[in-house]
């Protein structure tokens, strides 16, 4: 492809993305496909002989998009949302123009600085106090797993990058039974291990016990284990539990621990300072880290991770090998040594088109909605006799299920088939969770260009289709 195609090529791409972006509401929000069906129509080996951009971009469209879930669809209510609003998407093309590299200033000053203000411009979007500086990671996983390296390095008095951990005394981590997966692998990975994960138990709303948080840490200290990290959840994946910051940070505080918050999909709505109240404290965090590539309209990968003491962080990863060392530059920011990775994408341009295509007001405006009108949804699920909110809306997330009265078979496996019923159906898509040992759904808010009329959609399509249930030959 020479240059003039190129010219030609991204204007179709760009077509392309405006023509998907508009008969979106159209699709099945979840792919329709079998395990399989994609890879069948892929070759074998890729060609010898380089193929003309008619066929590549024909076949894009022949194989892709309809083996795709459709994330920016309005009606996607599964998991957590997960934005590419148009503005950033411009963004990502011009980043991905460039090809930058954002390992060291010297390799992308204006990326580097860019990537410095809009850390800053987010910490003030959602009120954490002056001081706190931060970087761009990848995703939430790869920001807790920093978290939990230094928490790692700190309690060793940074030595454990050189000796290891051979011979030490079990690290501890304490965190809730409802906190995310990613903890756990930034256990496994860190060297920690899954046993030095400690889960706290909860409260009837799923926040840490602070009070078992205290004794753990007492105990821990008398089998001689050390004590190196909390970590506070806010907004937790399967029902939103929501810890206790203030409590919980004065607990650690008190036994020196590492404090890192992981608000990867609430973190967004703290935009709104109506919301901040489900953070309060969160000024004693040392680490903080909430995904804009969730709910606020980055596309992937853009997690915001900000640091009280970032000489912390860096300490725990920079290394100067001779040929990344650039003569002349000390004091600089280079922000490979910030990350795991050390080849980096230009994730702050994104932000950038962002937070000023839509103004910080826009962004809440949206935020605002989607909690109301999830809140109204649970509530008119909740008036209907026979369904039951198992979990009352954090935000934008609630959890229900469907129980109709009389019914005396197993409710986990009805859930279980509206769930697929619904799916299958393709107008929204929704997720499952166990609450209670008990098969729930859940519903969030959160797609960029959401409408009310989306919600109402989602209440007419989860009542007919629950109630249409075991009325067809099966
Ligand atoms: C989504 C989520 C994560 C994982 O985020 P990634 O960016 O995909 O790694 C972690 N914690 C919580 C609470 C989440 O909602």
């Amino acid at each position: 492809m020479d240059d003039s195609d190129f010219r030609k090529w991204s204007h179709r791409a760009s077509d392309w993305s405006a023509d998907y972006r508009e008969t979106l509401a159209e699709r099945p929000v979840r792919a329709q496909v079998r395990p399989g069906d994609i890879a069948r129509m892929i070759d074998q080996t890729a060609p010898e002989n380089a193929q003309d951009m008619e066929t590549i971009f024909a076949d894009f469209e022949r194989i892709i998009p309809g083996g795709m879930t459709h994330w920016q669809h309005p009606r996607f209510f599964a998991y957590f949302s997960s934005n590419a609003a148009p503005a950033a998407v411009v963004a990502e093309q011009l980043a991905t123009a460039i090809g930058a590299q954002c390992m060291l200033w010297q390799t992308s000053p204006a990326a580097t600085e860019l990537e410095v203000k809009m850390i800053d411009w987010l910490r003030q979007a959602v009120g954490l106090p002056d001081g706190f500086g931060g970087t761009f990671q990848d995703t939430a996983s790869t920001a807790t797993l920093c978290a939990i390296l230094t928490m790692r390095e700190r309690a060793l008095r940074w030595t454990g990058n050189k000796t290891g951990l051979f011979g030490q005394a079990p690290l501890r981590v304490y965190a809730s039974k409802g906190t995310h997966s990613s903890i756990d692998k930034a256990m496994w990975i860190s060297g920690l291990g899954q046993d030095n994960l400690v889960h706290i138990p909860v409260d009837e709303h799923g926040a840490m016990q602070t009070d078992l948080l205290a004794e753990a840490i007492i105990a821990d200290r008398k089998k001689g284990h050390r004590p190196a990290g909390l970590v506070v959840c806010v907004g937790g994946t399967s029902t939103g539990a929501t810890d206790d910051v203030a409590a919980l940070c004065a607990v650690a505080k008190e036994h020196d621990l590492y404090i890192h918050v992981d608000a990867a999909w609430a973190g967004s709505a703290m935009i709104c300072p109506e919301f901040r109240h489900l953070w309060q404290g969160i000024e004693e965090a040392d680490s903080i880290v909430f995904n804009p590539h969730k709910w606020l309209g980055a596309p992937m990968e853009c997690s915001a991770h900000f640091v009280r003491r970032p000489e912390e962080l860096i300490r725990t990863l920079a290394m100067h090998p001779e040929y990344l060392k650039t003569y002349g530059e000390e004091g600089l920011v280079n922000f490979s040594e910030w990350s795991i990775q050390l080849g980096r994408r230009f994730r702050a341009l994104k932000i950038w088109f962002l937070l000023r295509a839509y103004g910080l007001d826009g962004l809440r405006s949206r935020i605002r909605d989607h909690v109301a009108w999830s809140q109204n949804l649970a509530e008119r699920l909740g008036n209907e006799p026979d369904f039951e909110i198992t979990t009352p809306p954090l935000l934008s997330l609630f959890s229900f299920r469907y129980a109709p009265a009389g019914f005396d078979g197993d409710l986990d496996a009805l859930n279980r088939d509206l769930i697929n019923a619904i799916n299958d159906d393709g107008r929204i898509y929704l997720t499952q969770t166990l609450h209670d040992g008990r098969q729930v759904i859940r519903f969030t808010a959160g797609s960029f260009d959401m409408q009310e009329r989306d919600a109402d959609m989602a209440y007419e399509v989860i009542c007919t289709i629950a109630r249409s249930l075991g009325q067809e030959p099966a």
